[in-house]
């Protein structure tokens, strides 16, 4: 009997002071809405609305006649530059932090808005300048992330390695990147005959990432340029082991090299052994060419039928009809051209690589897309849009 009266009076006594709470709460709000000017909901509301003009015209006003509200100015300036309004965002982030009475949080967060139009406007020197001065405060990993994007834009590539390495984690190691860097310095140092130090700079992509293949295709052509074939063709080899599915970027300098070393046949027989073990690589047109070439048409047919029987695909019908035109006479040329025309354009998209990260197609390969910027990204095979 006891239990029960103590809930008699437990369950009005929990109604009391919650009403009672509910109504200190919104006292306390509609207080606080008091003190916020009225152009305040205006302009929030224009911005709910999409109206963005709208909306930077009053929130300009309120802060001309209401400066100390700092957040305010944030906002604005964050407004200004997402409006592309750059010139603005950098005379209102400028005055932020021209104010004396700024705690240290804010300067610093007025300094990273700054950098930020600064990027934005190109002005990579004087956002590098600003973001350097992060370092060491909470907008340092934030910070060093656009340091990264401006290097990488400027292909500034040692500061863009000596950045990526600070900014790795268990989360993000950026050993792709990394590799890729060296890769850019190597070609730079190649491009301007220095094959000494291109070769230094593909090792340490390799020890940075060791299933680089980047590095490993540009080892090989370092080796060509050098004369020396053999070396070359085990550079090249190495990609089997790193990503087969890279093997088709090598094939056709594979060959030419065992050729120069008059082993044109122990290439062709590579070639076709990658095929029979990886029938999927997007290299039929190289192998086709080739039996082409030192056989004859007739002989390019019947591989590639076999292979075809073997492993069915659009592109290898293609070439197929290709070869079938090839060698038939000529009164059945034209009704086969035809064929071949439709199924390339009902296959349009094989013929082109795809960027994984975003969509992107291009006819020729991009180790960092150009579209959005990811590094290897592209697929290796031809109408290939999945990994
Ligand atoms: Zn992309």
């Amino acid at each position: 009997m006891e239990f029960e009266a103590w809930w008699l009076i437990l369950f009005p006594l929990c109604f009391g002071l919650g009403w009672l709470a509910a109504r200190v709460d919104i006292r306390h709000l509609l207080a606080n809405s008091k003190l916020l000017p009225r152009q305040y909901f205006e302009g929030l509301n224009h911005l709910l609305s999409e109206r963005t003009d709208k909306a930077v015209e009053v929130f300009v006003d309120l802060a001309r006649n209401h400066s100390e509200t700092i957040e305010l100015q944030f906002a604005l300036g964050h407004l200004f530059r997402k409006k592309g309004e750059i010139e603005r965002a950098i005379r209102m982030h400028q005055k932020l932090l021209s104010r004396p009475e700024l705690k240290l949080y804010e300067k610093q967060s007025a300094q990273y808005e700054l950098a930020l139009d600064f990027m934005k406007a190109g002005l990579f020197d004087r956002a590098e300048e600003l973001f350097g001065q992060l370092n060491d405060t909470d907008f340092a990993r934030a910070a060093r992330r656009h340091l990264l994007d401006i290097y990488q834009q400027e292909k500034e590539w040692i500061k863009a390695i000596e950045t990526a390495q600070q900014l790795r984690d268990t989360s993000h190691t950026y050993q792709h990147e990394i590799a890729e860097f060296y890769c850019e310095l190597a070609t730079g140092a190649m491009t301007r005959s220095q094959p000494q130090e291109a070769r230094q700079y593909l090792q340490q992509a390799l020890a940075e990432h060791r299933k680089c293949v980047r590095a490993n295709l540009l080892l090989g052509e370092l080796a060509v340029s050098n004369g020396d074939y053999v070396a070359a063709i085990e550079a090249w080899l190495k990609i089997e082991s790193q990503d087969h599915r890279f093997l088709p970027f090598a094939a056709r300098k594979l060959l030419e090299a065992y050729d120069k070393l008059g082993k044109a046949e122990e290439g062709t027989a590579l070639l076709k052994g990658f095929l029979s073990t990886y029938p999927e690589l997007d290299m039929l047109d190289i192998v086709v060419e080739r039996i082409g070439a030192t056989e004859s048409d007739a002989a390019a047919y019947e591989w590639l039928r076999e292979e075809l029987r073997r492993n069915p695909t659009m592109s290898g019908l293609l070439k197929l009809q290709d070869a079938q035109t090839k060698t038939s006479p000529p009164e059945r040329r034209a009704e086969l051209e035809t064929m071949q025309r439709l199924t390339q354009e009902a296959t349009r998209g094989l013929s082109m690589y795809h960027c994984a990260s975003c969509g992107f197609k291009a006819r020729q390969y991009f180790w960092r897309c150009p579209a959005c910027n990811d590094w290897e990204s592209f697929l290796p095979a031809r109408g290939q849009t999945k990994a």
